[in-house]
């Protein structure tokens, strides 16, 4: 393709993606499409020779798009967010036409130097201790997902512990609410399942510090060597907060690793009200959030700090003799294939800092703090009905809920609701029982969406039909063939 075939199929993409955003709100917000629909449209053989771009695009809109779920639609409440928006949109796709590999500072300084000062932007726009900041003894860097940012807390734990070497002694601690990724972290770390184990948590299904402490010492005394404990803030089931300052304080001195995840609630702290997610960072080891769930910036982008790089670096720096190069070997510059499990990094940092110029902390304070607004809302509304009953505590933009005539008749009203395509909302259990979750967090999400699913449940509540909204016919791809 050249240069000037780029920029023709280039505009005709761009709008392509901007007419999407612009009627993916008229979307049936589920795909509905069976299992192995796709591929039954597709052809059994790659293609012998060149295909017309325009042909693709086609296929893009009449095979792709029926089976998307409408991730970016506003009246997509499941899950948590993926939200997105179009200077990150952008931010990405300068990112493919720079095409460069991050690896190294001296393989592109500009793609570390802009990733180190974004995250540095990061540590005053959350309000996170100055402990985060590249200019003392810590740092941030960008890894792909939490998950791998707590996997890389793991190994700076272990290589803190004293290394690979004596595994089998070491335990860590983290609750039943923990997302999965902390148990895969131990698996990959060459961790037994039992060396995971699980602190009790209270009626807000906020982990137990008490609990935590007694476990601990009773490793001790066993001879086990406690090096790790993960804390959530904002459980990925129903955001629950766990008390990470007395967490902290109860394994204070022990060389215990303390971590955060913070993937979805992390971002609450632009709004300076909400600054109360960070309490107890400044006695931290890590902390993670995803500007890909509630930060508008397009999937994949999580920011991981640590208090002390040493111990990540440690952990993770290799450095063959085909990468050697002046700048690295002088100590003068960061190498961030040390911060991260591969080695070759794509430049994420661009679309992060395109998406913090273009809202400026104003504006992303502003659409962090509606969601939880309009969160607040829904809840009162569901509390206030006497069909309906809050399942846990909205402290943000979360809204757990079930409907009082038991788990059937909630599994009911949610799938009224996902069926009619108008709305997705998604599920987990509370001890035991079935709750509907309502994640306020889509970029595009307003009053008028949250009025609308209130009016949905409103209706399925009482057995109404609602009629499903329906994918239009393909479109052709105006412009693309010009
Ligand atoms: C979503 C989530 C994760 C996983 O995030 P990825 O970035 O997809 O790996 C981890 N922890 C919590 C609390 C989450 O909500």
């Amino acid at each position: 393709m050249t240069p000037d075939e780029l920029r023709r199929h280039g505009h005709a993409v761009v709008d392509w993606v901007a007419d999407y955003l612009a009627r993916v709100g008229e979307m049936p917000v589920r795909s509905t499409v069976a299992p192995g629909e796709v591929r039954a449209a597709l052809p059994p053989h790659p293609p012998a020779h060149p295909e017309p771009f325009d042909d693709v695009m086609a296929d893009v809109e009449s095979i792709i798009l029926p089976g998307i779920t409408h991730w970016q639609s506003p009246d997509f409440f499941a899950y948590f967010p993926a939200n997105s928006s179009g200077p990150s949109i952008l931010g990405e796709l300068l990112s493919a036409g720079l095409g460069v590999q991050g690896m190294m500072w001296a393989t592109s300084p500009a793609c570390t130097e802009l990733e180190t000062h974004v995250l540095d932007w990061m540590v005053e726009l959350l309000g996170l201790p100055e402990r985060f900041r590249s200019t003392g003894a810590g740092g941030g860097v960008i890894e792909d997902s939490a998950s791998s940012a707590t996997l890389c807390a793991v190994l700076a734990a272990r290589h803190r512990a004293g290394g690979a070497e004596r595994l089998t002694d070491l335990v860590g601690y983290a609750s039943a609410e923990a997302h999965s990724s902390v148990q895969k972290a131990f698996t990959v770390a060459g961790l037994r399942d039992d060396q995971l184990r699980i602190v009790d948590v209270d009626d807000t299904m906020a982990m137990r510090p008490d609990h935590l402490r007694s476990l601990v010492a009773e490793d001790l005394v066993a001879g086990r060597r406690p090096f790790f404990v993960c804390t959530t803030v904002g459980t990925t089931s129903t955001m629950a907060i766990d008390p990470v300052r007395a967490v902290a304080e109860a394994v204070a001195d022990s060389g215990i690793w303390v971590h955060v995840d913070a993937a979805m609630a992390g971002a609450a702290g632009v709004v300076p009200e909400l600054r109360w997610v960070n309490d107890g960072l400044e006695l931290v080891d890590s902390w993670c959030f995803d500007p890909h769930k509630w930060l508008f910036t397009n999937f994949d982008c999580d920011c991981l700090f640590v208090a002390d790089r040493a111990a990540l670096v440690g952990a993770l720096s290799i450095l063959p003799e085909y990468l050697r190069n002046a700048a690295s070997d002088a100590g003068e510059v960061i190498d961030y294939r040390d911060w991260q499990v591969p080695l070759g990094r794509r430049f994420r940092a661009l679309k992060l800092w395109f998406v913090i110029r273009h809202y400026g902390a104003e504006g992303l304070r502003h659409h962090v703090a509606r969601h939880v607004e309009l969160a607040r809302g829904l809840a009162d509304r569901l509390s206030s009905d006497p069909r309906f009953e809050l399942a846990a505590p909205v402290d943000l933009n979360l809204v757990c809920f079930r409907g009082i005539k038991g788990d059937e008749a909630t599994e009911r009203i949610m799938a009224a609701v996902n069926d009619s395509g108008r709305a997705l909302l998604s599920h987990t259990r509370v001890a035991g029982r079935f709750v509907i979750r309502a994640s306020v967090g889509q970029t595009t999400t307003e009053a008028g969406n949250v009025d609308a699913l209130w009016a949905l449940l409103d209706a399925v509540a009482d057995g109404k039909a609602i009629a499903p909204r329906r994918l239009e016919a393909p479109r052709t791809i105006s412009g693309a063939s010009s």
